[in-house]
């Protein structure tokens, strides 16, 4: 049977390896609606190849040039807030991926929730600003959540079988960023451009500079703390900077099972969109022989302080992960845009989670609410 699915962030580096997938699927997924910003193109072409039904772009300027593009197409073009949201409650669509960087989704991801769509999910901000409410809603209306990211669904796989109570803990496998090896007193020198050359994984900017500072790893461990249930005292972080063993589990009699493969996004893409079911693998293999090492080290919290904020944060629950993740997001905004040095980056987000007050069980609109007030915080007083 085919499933129809409706992409949060079509255009992106994720998005994009989604339509991939799809298309090497065509008996199993079709295409519900897509989500853009302003990638005009990108998604002109996408609405040609997918015919999704429904589409969403920033505004009303890029909404008028995909239109005029588009004449005579059967689509309906939304824009803004309520076009995130007409896409993720698209009424065929069973499977929403979420694929845009940052908060901005929360609010139609969690009506997706509400309507019992499942979540196919990339944006790690959903389960870092709000784990809490998003994994208490997704259990009230039973949809299930599959994890696009290359840790998560090593560490999923890994759980297939097995007994949660026998988990002692996991080990999410990290790369260390493009400044692994650079002295610490460099960093401080290192400017947006040099950040963005990532050894291994092909990203977007926000998540590539993420990857640089290790905020990326810190978000992946309060996102396996929602999605498997574990005490932050079970989440340990590795360096292994060929990303070739994805992540691992260790059981209380002492076994590791871990979960390796190709570094490419569209292998833990197609196990999520096909919810878990194995089929055969279009995209590269793992070749032992061209293997030449694996190499393992304990991530440096000194040099990348940023690691450890995510832990705190984490361990607080409340607003702080909430504070963490906008401040964080505003912080690297701003780097790209050339406004400071790499190393500024954790010192603005320490400043933010030092002032802004944390709050015990928030709502959604607390959230938002803070979310906010972190960002000014950046901006003016951090
Ligand atoms: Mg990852």
């Amino acid at each position: 049977m085919k499933k129809a699915i409706a992409i949060l962030g079509s255009t992106g580096s994720i998005g994009k390896q989604c339509l991939e997938v799809v298309s090497i699927f065509p008996s199993r997924l079709r295409v519900a609606a897509l989500a853009t910003r302003d990638d005009v193109d990108a998604i002109v072409e996408q609405v040609k190849k997918f015919q999704p039904r429904i589409i969403s772009v920033l505004n009303d300027e890029a909404k008028a040039k995909v239109e005029a593009k588009l004449a005579g197409a059967k689509v309906q073009i939304f824009t803004g807030a309520e076009g995130l949201l007409k896409v993720a409650t698209a009424a065929d669509a069973k499977m929403v991926v979420v694929a845009i960087p940052g908060s901005l989704t929360l609010t139609a991801v969690l009506e997706a929730v509400k309507l019992k769509k499942d979540i196919a999910l990339a944006t790690k901000e959903v389960l870092v600003a709000a784990g809490d409410i998003f994994m208490s809603e997704a259990k009230a209306a039973g949809v299930k959540i599959f994890p696009i990211d290359s840790e998560h669904s090593a560490i999923a796989q890994c759980l297939r079988g097995e007994d949660r109570k026998t988990v002692k803990k996991i080990i999410l496998t990290a790369s260390g960023g493009p400044f692994l090896k650079t002295p610490a007193e460099k960093l401080a020198l290192m400017t947006a451009k040099e950040a963005l050359k990532h050894p291994t994984w092909k990203m977007g900017p926000k998540i590539t500079i993420d990857s640089a500072t290790l905020m990326n790893k810190g978000f992946e461990v309060i996102e396996a703390h929602h999605l498997f249930g574990l005490d932050y005292a079970q989440i340990e972080v590795v360096i292994h900077p060929e990303s070739i063993i994805h992540s691992l589990v260790e059981f209380v009699d002492g076994s590791i099972k871990a979960q390796l493969g190709a570094p490419d996004m569209r292998v833990p893409i197609q196990y999520a969109l096909l919810e878990e079911e194995r089929q055969a693998n279009h995209w590269g293999r793992l070749d032992f022989s061209k293997v030449t090492g694996l190499t393992f080290a304990k991530p440096d919290l000194a040099k990348f302080p940023c690691l450890e904020y995510a832990y705190t944060a984490g361990k607080a629950k409340g607003t702080l992960p909430a504070v963490l993740n906008a401040a964080n997001e505003e912080a690297v905004n701003q780097f790209l845009k050339g406004k400071f040095n790499f190393d500024q980056i954790a010192v603005k987000i320490k400043a933010v989670l030092a002032k802004v007050p944390n709050k015990e069980n928030p709502t959604l609109e607390e959230i938002l609410a803070v979310d906010k007030q972190a960002r000014e915080t950046v901006n003016h007083g951090g």
